[in-house]
């Protein structure tokens, strides 16, 4: 049930350094506070997808960049050791690749910088130059961690070449203008990237709805809202199918959204059916956060085949 066959994925995104602390609360101005606990891990949206992916059993390839820096060197370790293919990850001379400091308070709720650094030299020229393995995925995942000119360009090769593309607006885009995602078969905002991408409120069911069709209507596929611990809703011109969230008791939310997407990416690619991916996607999200930091709390398919039991 978990895989019928392995598909192909490509990421074309950003790769992080996670920088994790652990507060009681955040320090006020000019406070110093000390933190009960720490950790380094691996992240990036784009990274945290692939990995997902990947920890399910996808063949991933990512297209992504890193700096001149230790913290390249463990991203692009990292991605081996997930049997990722790193054949396009480009080095980028004298800047510093990403980082994410990342602040989890004892609710389990989490708050984010992000320092793009390599990631913003990530250009259509990139994606061109990985022509190739795009073309030969069954699915090209994206987010916006990477510059939009990179992002916009994708979608339309990804068009013309007949592959299907999902695109996770986060974090939320200042600058894009819909118009050049016609050619997107899905979008998988949250509540506040829906807010901003439509221009409409996004406070009720039927707001959510109304501002997702009006979405769908300049061009866009489909769209899949992630509400937290409310679940999905996927809407199409079929309708509205809502995606029930699985209740479990958080520890750390952080990477929900993106293990969410790699997992929905690797059920569609294996089974072809939107609606069983996005249920599967739900399970493996909510599994996540019931587990510290982010790429380390997603599941293998083997643990979460023995979640799902
Ligand atoms: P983040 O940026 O923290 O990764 P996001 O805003 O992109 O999150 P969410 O909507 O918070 O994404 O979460 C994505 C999906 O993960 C939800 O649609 C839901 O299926 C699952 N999920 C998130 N939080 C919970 C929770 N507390 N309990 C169960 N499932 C959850």
């Amino acid at each position: 049930m978990t895989h019928s066959r392995p598909g192909r994925i490509a990421v074309v995104g950003s790769n992080m350094v996670d920088l994790v602390t652990y507060i009681t609360r955040m320090p006020a101005p000019g406070e110093t506070l000390e933190a009960p606990d720490f950790e380094i891990g691996c992240g990036g949206k784009g990274a945290n997808q692939a990995v997902a992916a990947a920890k399910l059993g996808s063949a991933v390839s990512m297209v992504t960049k890193v700096g001149s820096d230790l913290f390249g060197d463990n991203t692009i370790r990292n991605l081996d050791d997930h049997g990722i293919d790193t054949r396009h990850v480009g080095r980028v001379a004298e800047k510093s690749s990403g980082v994410a400091p990342i602040f989890v308070d004892p609710t389990g709720e989490n708050s984010i910088l992000i320092v793009k650094g390599a990631n913003a030299d990530l250009s259509p020229a990139d994606v061109d130059a990985a022509e190739a393995t795009l073309r030969a995925a069954d699915l090209i995942l994206m987010q916006m961690e990477v510059p939009l000119a990179t992002v916009t360009h994708t979608v339309r090769r990804a068009a013309e070449w007949g592959v299907r593309t999902i695109l996770n607006p986060a974090p939320a885009p200042a600058g894009l203008n819909v118009d050049d995602l016609r050619d997107l078969s899905f979008l998988i905002p949250n509540e506040s990237e829906l807010a901003l991408l439509s221009g409409q409120p996004t406070g009720t069911e039927a707001e959510i709805e109304a501002a997702a069709r009006g979405l769908i209507a300049r061009g866009i596929g489909t769209v899949i809202v992630t509400l937290g611990g409310r679940g999905a809703r996927l809407v199409s011109r079929d309708g509205v199918v809502k995606i029930a969230p699985v209740r479990v008791a958080p520890v750390d939310t952080t990477g929900a959204g993106d293990a969410f997407i790699g997992a929905f990416a690797h059920f569609l690619a294996a089974t072809g059916d939107v609606e069983l991916a996005l249920n599967r996607a739900a399970r493996y999200a909510a599994h996540s956060v019931t587990g510290r930091g982010t790429q380390k709390s997603y599941a293998t398919a083997a643990a979460f085949d023995a979640f799902c039991r």
